[in-house]
């Protein structure tokens, strides 16, 4: 029977089956790394793929949901692959065939499942989730529960989704008159940006509800160099945790919005600050292919998008007030890495900020456990890779750790916090957005200094 894994795999067979089993992907592989065991490799993954597509293996078995679900996605096997095996679309083909109401699957996915299908598809629904998040967030009430330990009595995993929800908080260096005007200047900065935009601005669910002042701070950094920023209506989600769920139906959805509310007829520049919304973005040409209505637009949206690192990459960048005090390091988010291929333009935009003492980072091109839900959904298998990225990050000194993706901010500030680590994390347009305010770039009252 034709099933969605079947029919990517006969669409794209040169490509996709291209595996010639040499293994050279396998120390690139967190989870192998991890678990030493082949069928958590990449090359083990598409044995077990095979052997569903040839009716050698049930679907629906124990051991190809097992290897399948613990798969981080996280695409460190593609750079390394000789054949150019493209196995994120693989991974998301298998999932979709996973994607179900199985009543065998566990307590998380049936609530993840829910929430992706109920909460996330309704905009409205989730603009309020998302406050109610704040809410918890910003009274301080997540904090207090992590810090008090009550929850683990209950459940690790509950302990680190409210560490998680708290690391997502605004943490600055900056005085508090500093952080006052940061936040009245964002408004005039944005109105002005709005006024002459040569970038649309693609501000995400999690951006927007967790990190808006990321967006701001974005908006303010492009503006300075001389791209003005606007934020179109109507955008939604990009589809990220549900094509990597398998829900591959509710990221069309999601990719057809977005597409309408970008307007195709200015051509403008799509920014984002979120690797894993960059990545996804980008491929909405593949997950539209088979749409008469939409592929064709599809495509000519994914050439528009670009993270602002990108974005910044080709200009000279003015120069903020130096940090001397400054210690930090940059680990890289896979999906910026290896879906959008930004490796050195987030370091230059850290190297604008005079006399930042910039370490590296061992393992910066590992994932960090995050992968969307997969830190809830996986937890164990999460914590393994989250452990040996904090051992690296620890093994710098830095104060502070940048990265361009909320979901990798989050998971290493909680795992900093509750390892007992003393560590910012932001990203690193927080950091230059800082020093440019610092400097005297933006005019008082948050208008823009040419
Ligand atoms: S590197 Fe590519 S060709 Fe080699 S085993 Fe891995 S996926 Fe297959
Ligand atoms: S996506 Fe990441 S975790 Fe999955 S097989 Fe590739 S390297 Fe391993």
């Amino acid at each position: 029977m034709a099933t969605q894994l079947t029919t990517t795999l006969a669409a794209e067979e040169q490509k996709l089956l291209a595996c010639v089993h040499c293994g050279l992907c396998l120390e690139a592989c967190p989870t192998y790394v991890l678990t030493g065991d082949e069928n958590d490799s990449p090359r083990g993954r598409i044995y077990l793929m095979r052997a569903v597509e040839e009716n050698k293996l049930p679907a629906d078995s124990a051991t190809f949901k097992l290897h399948i679900d613990r798969c981080l996605g996280c695409r460190a096997c593609e750079p390394v692959c000789p054949a150019g095996v493209q196995y994120g679309q693989l991974l998301e083909a298998s999932r979709a065939e996973l994607f179900g109401p199985d009543k065998q699957r566990g307590f998380t996915y049936r609530c993840l499942r829910l929430v992706l299908r109920r909460v996330w598809l309704h905009p409205a629904r989730l603009r309020f989730a998302f406050a109610v998040a704040r809410m918890f967030r910003d009274s301080g009430i997540a904090r207090l529960l992590v810090r008090s330990k009550i929850p683990r009595l209950f459940s690790r995993r509950f302990e680190f989704a409210l560490a998680l929800l708290d690391s997502s908080s605004p943490v600055s260096f900056a005085s508090d008159s500093d952080a006052d005007s940061s936040k009245s200047g964002a408004t005039e900065a944005e109105a002005n940006a709005q006024s002459q935009a040569s970038t649309m601005l693609f501000a995400g669910c999690v951006g927007e509800g967790l990190f808006s002042r990321v967006n701001k701070a974005t908006a303010r950094v492009l503006n300075v160099n001389g791209f003005g920023t606007s934020v179109p209506k109507g955008q939604v989600c990009c589809g990220a945790l549900h094509a990597h769920a398998g829900d591959l139906d509710g990221a069309r959805m999601l990719a057809r919005c977005n597409i309408e509310a970008f307007d195709d007829s200015v051509n403008l520049p799509i920014i984002t600050n979120a690797g894993g919304c960059g990545a996804m973005l980008a491929t909405y040409g593949h997950l539209l292919s088979e749409d008469p209505l939409f592929a064709e637009r599809a495509r000519k949206f994914c050439s528009r998008v670009r993270d602002v690192s990108q974005q910044l990459e080709g200009v000279k960048l003015k120069e903020g007030s130096d940090r001397q005090s400054d210690t930090a390091t940059y680990d890289a988010s896979c999906h910026l890495l290896y879906g959008q291929h930004a490796s050195e333009a987030p370091l230059k935009l850290l190297r604008a900020i005079p006399e930042l003492r910039l370490i590296p980072l061992e393992g910066a091109e590992r994932c960090c456990g995050a992968a969307g839900v997969y830190n809830l959904l996986e937890p164990h298998m999460s914590q393994g890779v989250l452990k040996e990225k904090l051992t690296h990050v620890r093994e710098t000194g830095a104060a502070i750790l940048t990265t361009g993706n909320p979901g990798c901010q989050m998971q290493i500030g909680a795992g900093a916090k509750l390892a007992g680590m003393t560590l910012r994390v932001c990203h690193p347009v927080e950091l230059l957005d800082e020093s440019y305010r610092r400097a005297g770039l933006y005019q008082e009252g948050g208008g823009v200094d040419h």
